[in-house]
């Protein structure tokens, strides 16, 4: 069963040098389960992509479904609550808030949301993400692959069904990336479906499936 269903998704940028199709007549199903590499060169759409997916982007034209909920149906505050639920998002330059410590950053969102007792699962993964001892920590204080397991840590929170990663290992050194790919793997390998922007080797090894985009299109090789 499809987790994702992306149907003919175009996103035009109108700028002064003209317009630009960053996605231009997407379509796209990832089923429950599958963890899918997004590849393609600077340029290509794969910010763009993700964003969609995510609720973050409204598309010109086309569908994103995630579950059975159609995204863009949805006025923007139920679809921000819809995507907390749902959906984790982890991005390359980590987005922790800098005054706040790590065990605060992770239970932003929730709070923001109106739930105040997410204290104890919040531990949870930072425990099961090896950063106990970083919790009371500020970002500033952590290596580059300890904030990027934060921003893991913070997307496993609500338990989503679909963690959507963007370059998420693009400022870390090879091991460090390939921890934080790890942590993706583990999350599928308990059911969970990924998605991952990527420019290197470290995600597409773990990948269920590789998919190019050129150009805001869907590359099949041929
Ligand atoms: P990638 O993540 O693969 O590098 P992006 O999705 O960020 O690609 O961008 C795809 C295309 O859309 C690029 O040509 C980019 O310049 C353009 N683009 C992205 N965001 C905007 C925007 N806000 N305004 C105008 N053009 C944009
Ligand atoms: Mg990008």
């Amino acid at each position: 069963m499809s987790v994702i269903l992306v149907t003919d998704v175009t996103k035009a940028y109108t700028t002064r040098a003209g317009q630009v199709k960053a996605l231009d007549g997407i379509s796209l199903e990832i089923a429950e389960g599958e963890f899918v590499a997004v590849r393609g060169p600077s340029g290509s759409g794969k910010t763009t992509l993700l964003m969609a997916i995510a609720g973050m982007l409204r598309p010109t034209s086309g569908t994103v479904k995630v579950g059975q909920q159609e995204l863009y149906e949805l006025n923007q505050r139920d679809r921000a609550a819809y995507r907390a639920k749902n959906i984790g998002f982890v991005f390359q330059m980590f987005h922790l808030v800098p005054y706040l410590n790590i065990s605060e950053n992770v239970l932003l969102a929730p709070r923001i949301a109106g739930a105040n007792d997410r204290q104890a699962e919040a531990a949870r993964v930072l425990d099961q993400l090896g950063l106990a001892d970083r919790a009371t920590h500020k970002p500033a204080e952590l290596s580059a692959g300890e904030k990027q397991r934060t921003a893991i840590a913070r997307a496993l929170l609500n338990r989503p069904k679909v963690i959507l990663a963007d370059e998420p290992t693009g400022n870390l050194d090879p091991e460090n990336a390939d921890t934080v790919v790890k942590y993706l793997a583990d999350f599928q390998s308990q059911g969970g479906t990924v998605v991952v922007a990527t420019h290197g080797p470290a995600a597409e090894a773990s990948a269920t499936r590789v998919i190019q985009l050129r150009e805001g299109r869907l590359d099949d090789g041929g």
